[in-house]
Formats: C-alpha cells, structure tokens, sequence
C-alpha cells in the first residue's frame, strides 16, 4: 500500500515554501523520504529542484547533485543548479564548481548566473584555459554581452595580467559599473602598466564616476611606479575632500608613494597621522628609508615599531640589516641578528640579509661562519656569499665557493658570473678569469653584460694584456660604456701602452663623463703620452665638475654610535685632538719614505696646501679618531662613500704598520684591509 504523505506535503505551495525557508537537514531528509516513498508528489521536477536547493542551502552538496543528477532534466532546474556552484565556491572548493560545470546535463540551460559562477571559479583557481572555454560556450548560448558574464571576464584577464584581452572585452560592454572600472584599473596596475592605469582612471573621472578605495589604491600604486607624485597627491587631496575612508591599506600606498618618489618628509607625516598602524604600513615606510640612503631614519623607525608593540617581521629586519650595512653599524647589526635568533625564523631572505651586513660591516668570517650554518642554500645566498668574498678581494675563496655551489647543482645565472669576475679580477687571477668568462658565453649562454665587461677587460688590461682586452672589447661589445673603457684605460695607463690609451681616452671624452676621478686617469693618460694641449682641456672639465662633486665622507662605529667625518667640518668635539694626530702621522710616516701625492688634489691650490688637504681626506680623519678612541691593536673600520683616493691608499698602508693596527676601509667599490704597511687589494683597485 502506497504511503500517503501528510496533507500538508501534499500540496505543492506549502511544500516549495517550507523548503525555501531553510530547513534543517534532518528535517530536509525526512521530507525527502517521505517524497520517495509516495507516488503522489506532483510535479517532481519542480519539488527535486527545491529540495536540491535547499539541501545546498544547508551544506550537504553530494545530496543536493544526488537529487538533481537523479530528477529528469528540465531548463527550469538551472536554479538549484545554480545553488549548488554557488555553495562549491562559498565553500573554497572552485574546483568541485567546475566538476559540476562541466557535468551540467545537456538538457539543462545554464543561463548569466551559472557562467558568472564558472568564471568566477576560474579566477579563483587561475585557470586561464578553462575560463576561455566557459567564455565559448557562454557566447553560443546567447550571453556574449551580457554584463556580469563580461565583469567576470574581465576579472579573470585581469587576474592573469591580460590586459590587452580585458581592454577587448571592457569596450564592448554596454553598461560598466565601479566595479568594472576598478578591476580595470588594479588590473594595469598590478600587470606593470602604471601608464595605463592612470589613463583608465582619468577615462572613469571623465565619465562622472568617483572611485571607491579599491580605484584610489590602485592609482595610487600606479603614481608611485611612475613617478606621478601630482597624480598621486591629487588622489590624496580627493580622499580628504570627500571625506573617504583612509582605512591603513590606502594610507600605506600614500606613505609608499611618497617615499618612493623622495618626499620623505610628506611620507613621515602622513605615516605620524595613520591611526592603526599595521607591520605592513612600518615596513613600508623603513624599507624605503632604507632602500634611498636614508639608513638613520629607517634604523629609527625600526626601534620605534618596536617600543609601539607591534612585532618587526622579516622585511622590516631585512630593511633594518640593510641601512646597518649601508652605514656600517656592526654592533647594531649584531644585536638585529639576536633579535632574529630570538623571534624570527631565518629564512634564506633573512640569512642572505644577515650575511651580506657581517661582511659589508667589515667582518668577512662571521659571514662565513654563518653562511656555512645555513642548510640548504639558494642561488641568492651562493651569489651574496661569493660577491662578499670578492669584495673582500678573496678570489680563491669565492672561486671555490662557486665549484662548491656547482657540486650542489645549483645553477649560475648572469649575477653570479658577474660576483665570481669581479671576485677573480680583485685578485689579479687571469687565467681563471679568461676560463671562466668564456665558460659563462659559451657552455650557460649568458650575453656578456657590462658588469661582466667591466670585470674581464678589467682583470686583462691589469696584467698587461690591454691588447687582448681591447680585442675582446671589439668582438663582443658594439658600444663600450665608460666604466668598461675605464678598466681599459687604467690598464693602458699602468701598462704604458699610450697610443692604445689615447684612443681610448678619446672615446671616453665622446661619452662626456662627468665623473672627477674618470677625468682625472684621462688627464694623467694625456700627461703621460706629453699631450699638453689635452691635458688643459680635460683639466678644465675637472675643475668645472670637481666643484659639482659629492663631498667625501668617513663614518667609523665607535661604543655603537657611527662618528661621521667630511674634510672641512670642524663640529666634531675632538677635532682638535684629532687633527693633532692626523699631523703627527703624517710627520711619522714622511720620515718612513712617504710622499705627499698631490696629483689628488684636483684644484689650483700651493703645493703646502695641497700637501695638508690630502691629510685630512675624511678617511685620514675617521682614522684618525679611531686611534685616538680605542686600545692599541683594536681593528677599525671606516666606510667611505667614494672611493679612496691613492694619496690615501699609500697613507693607510704607512699608519697600519705606524699604529700596529689592522685598518679596513670600506670604499665604493670593495674592501681595503690594511695590515702591516700593506693592503689585501695589491694596490689594484
Ligand atoms: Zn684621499
Ligand atoms: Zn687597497
């Protein structure tokens, strides 16, 4: 005998609007019981779609594609069809939306909603092809304009940076809403097209829209990669006047924006005035403190990021370790490696940021110390280390830390070719340089940079083989860039290979270099093949871009606080005492043979004063403290932001032996370690 349902299930009405109003699932299960056993449910269809919906509604998904699946296909159960990709993707499976997609019964019509729903599966999951797919087959069926379809579509190339196919799909649609605009807009953004972004912005404006904050952060991003400070502010004065929520993610691309386009003080305030200051926003803001020369601020902030309570996470320490290696703050730089021991986990961005601070603070084995630690290196930390050992003017090391890095298979790329020739031609190794230059054209096909130019003509024209330099020159490089024909001429100078020299003087002046030390090996190039007339002229240059020229500059860590030394200053408290010793040096080592090289002097001035300016060149000064401050036989480290003039590379080599200390300078270029009236860089640098 048939069981009857209760009246009540019995009219269909009651039924649909009991299994709208979301029932629990065990209710949903009896009812569905009740359905299967009796025979007098009219039209099944309709009844399964509701019930299907429900079931999805109530999360029990494989129940409601068992009822759909298991009911004759009809066009009006595209509904719960629906209901359930919707409850798929709510529920973070995009993929199981896209099974189910794709198992849609023939007989069923997916209509704007369902191919909205694939799509947007599609952006979650990053599947470009099957998107493109779900695009066809909307076209056929008739939704090829239709705008949510067209909006996910967008969406979708905008997640995947296809901006020419968004550009396509965004002209043809017939209405566009600020969400269209602004999945335009981040979209360029973020696929590295500012320009565009911009444009797309200006067009939205253009068209009486205003942006919502999604818009405003992405041309606010867009400004600051272009450098379009105007934009950027404009965008800022137009949250203020309307009042718009500058919730901590849009005041942080300001603060970025700022920053990176050098207004640091605008940044700052904007930062002083951010109400909930997230790690996000501090690490903004120190990273490019840090990142342009502004080490101080950075170190600053960092402290104050710490004593606001919020926890430093590894790119407010990486931005921190650089600015203590910019300065050469060791001691601090130290006590930021505890700090990571203690709370962080050292991964290799955070190692590779701790190892490059030991060595470019002067400490070259606690590099190694720790890099050796590190249990599986990437090519990164194998390119930091060998470029700290080059720097260092370590080439067999590094050298033998790139045949280590092969044995790990790890791949040289362009950057590790260019640390391992400058390692090898800091150390005069020319055959290893020849080797492994070749090595790199020829076996890794890497084209020869500049940097890699710069390293073999360097490592060439220094022994002498200013010819063979000069051939490779011609062959593998169409236009040579002043540091390469640098090297050269520094070669033919040392070498006296003048007629080479001249021609290559010659072609640096075509580049108008503006660079004082540059014009000055050209000068002594044409003072050696007697050129006068040269000479005057390119002494003129000199004279006209020396009084352009960066300040030289010695800073020297002295109980944790860096004492900062420029030739003229006299506000340092002891400058008396140290000039003092800066003559009483320089009186000690005229007396072991040392000749004032006034050649560095590049002004019109007597020879006396010449004489004294070189002694106190900054870095003479910075020693100079040091010798005063610290026990006899500490080390000193000075940092120097040019590079050091010969005048003072003969002078530190005379102190080190006077002082019996070890002196190491930090140039522009790479390390000096002086030690016993000699230097590690064998006078080349
Ligand atoms: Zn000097
Ligand atoms: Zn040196």
């Amino acid at each position: 005998m048939p069981t009857h349902l209760p009246a009540f299930l019995d009219a269909p009405i009651p039924l649909r609007r009991l299994l709208t109003s979301c029932p629990a699932l065990r209710t949903l299960t009896r009812i569905h019981a009740l359905l299967i056993v009796s025979s007098s449910a009219s039209s099944p269809n309709l009844l399964s779609s509701c019930l299907a919906t429900a079931y999805a509604r109530a999360g029990d998904l494989s129940a409601a594609e068992s009822t759909l699946a298991g009911a004759p296909a009809s066009p009006s159960s595209i509904a719960a069809w629906n209901a359930l990709l919707a409850a798929h993707s709510r529920g973070g499976s995009p993929d199981e939306a896209l099974r189910v997609f794709r198992a849609l019964p023939p007989a069923v019509r997916p209509d704007s909603t369902t191919f909205t729903l694939a799509l947007s599966a599609c952006v979650r999951l990053g599947d470009l092809a099957t998107g493109e797919g779900v695009r066809d087959r909307a076209s056929e069926a008739g939704y090829r304009n239709d705008i949510f379809v067209c909006s996910s579509l967008l969406n979708l190339y905008a997640k995947w940076g296809a901006m020419g196919d968004a550009v396509k799909v965004f002209d043809r649609m017939p209405r566009r809403d600020r969400v269209t605009w602004s999945t335009m807009v981040t979209g360029f953004t973020n696929a590295g097209k500012p320009v565009e972004a911009i444009e797309m912005y200006r067009r939205m404006r253009a068209e009486g829209l205003k942006g919502d904050e999604v818009v405003m952060v992405g041309v606010i991003k867009a400004s600051a990669a272009t450098g379009d400070v105007r934009m950027g502010a404009s965008v800022h004065g137009h949250l203020l006047r309307h009042g718009m929520r500058m919730d901590v993610v849009i005041s942080t691309s300001l603060v970025d924006m700022y920053a990176k386009n050098g207004l640091f003080d605008q940044a700052r305030r904007l930062f002083e005035l951010t109400t909930s200051k997230n790690s996000v926003s501090w690490n903004a803001l120190i990273s490019q403190f840090a990142q342009n020369g502004h080490a101080d601020e950075a170190l600053g902030l960092f402290r104050e990021m710490q004593v606001s309570g919020l926890q430093p996470d590894s790119g407010a320490v990486v931005s921190a370790l650089l600015a203590c290696s910019d300065l050469g703050l060791l001691k601090l730089g130290k006590s930021v490696h505890g700090f990571i021991l203690r709370r962080l986990e050292l991964d290799c961005m955070v190692v590779t940021a701790v190892i490059d601070m030991y060595s470019k603070c002067g400490s070259l084995a606690s590099a190694q110390m720790l890099f050796n630690r590190v249990g599986s290196k990437d090519l990164i930390l194998w390119n930091v280390m060998i470029a700290c050992c080059g720097a260092h003017g370590r080439g067999r090391d590094a050298l033998s830390l790139f045949q280590e890095m092969k044995k790990n298979e790890v791949r040289p790329d362009h950057a590790t070719f260019a640390s391992l020739l400058s390692a090898l031609s800091h150390s005069g190794l020319v055959e290893e340089g020849k080797f492994w230059f070749s090595c790199m054209v020829n076996e890794h096909g890497i084209e020869p940079e500049e940097k890699h130019l710069v390293c073999i003509v360097d490592l060439l024209a220094r022994s002498g083989l200013v010819e063979e330099a000069n051939d490779l020159l011609t062959s593998t490089c169409a236009e040579p860039t002043i540091p390469i024909l640098v090297a050269l001429l520094s070669g033919c100078l040392n070498n006296k290979k003048l007629e080479l020299g001249e021609s290559t003087a010659e072609k640096i002046l075509e580049l108008q270099p503006d660079d004082v030390g540059v014009l000055a090996l050209v000068s002594n190039l044409y003072a050696a093949a007697k050129n006068w007339e040269k000479v005057r002229e390119v002494r003129k240059l000199m004279k006209y871009h020396g009084s352009k020229k960066v300040p030289g500059r010695s800073s020297i860590e002295f109980r944790g606080a860096l004492h900062t030394f420029v030739m003229e200053d006299q506000s340092h408290p002891q400058h008396r005492e140290i000039l003092q010793t800066a003559s009483k040096l320089d009186s000690e080592m005229r007396k072991m043979g040392y000749v004032p090289r006034t050649e560095f002097v590049y002004h019109d001035l007597e020879e006396g004063v010449k004489e004294q300016l070189l002694s106190r060149h900054s870095e003479r000064l910075a020693i100079a403290f040091g010798l005063l401050n610290t026990s006899p036989g500490t080390r000193l480290v000075v940092i120097k932001n040019l590079r050091v003039c010969g005048d003072c590379h003969d002078a530190i080599k005379y102190i080190s032996k006077i002082a019996e200390r070890e002196i190491v300078v930090r140039d522009a270029k790479r390390f000096h370690h002086f030690r016993d009236g000699a230097c590690s860089c064998g006078d080349y640098w």
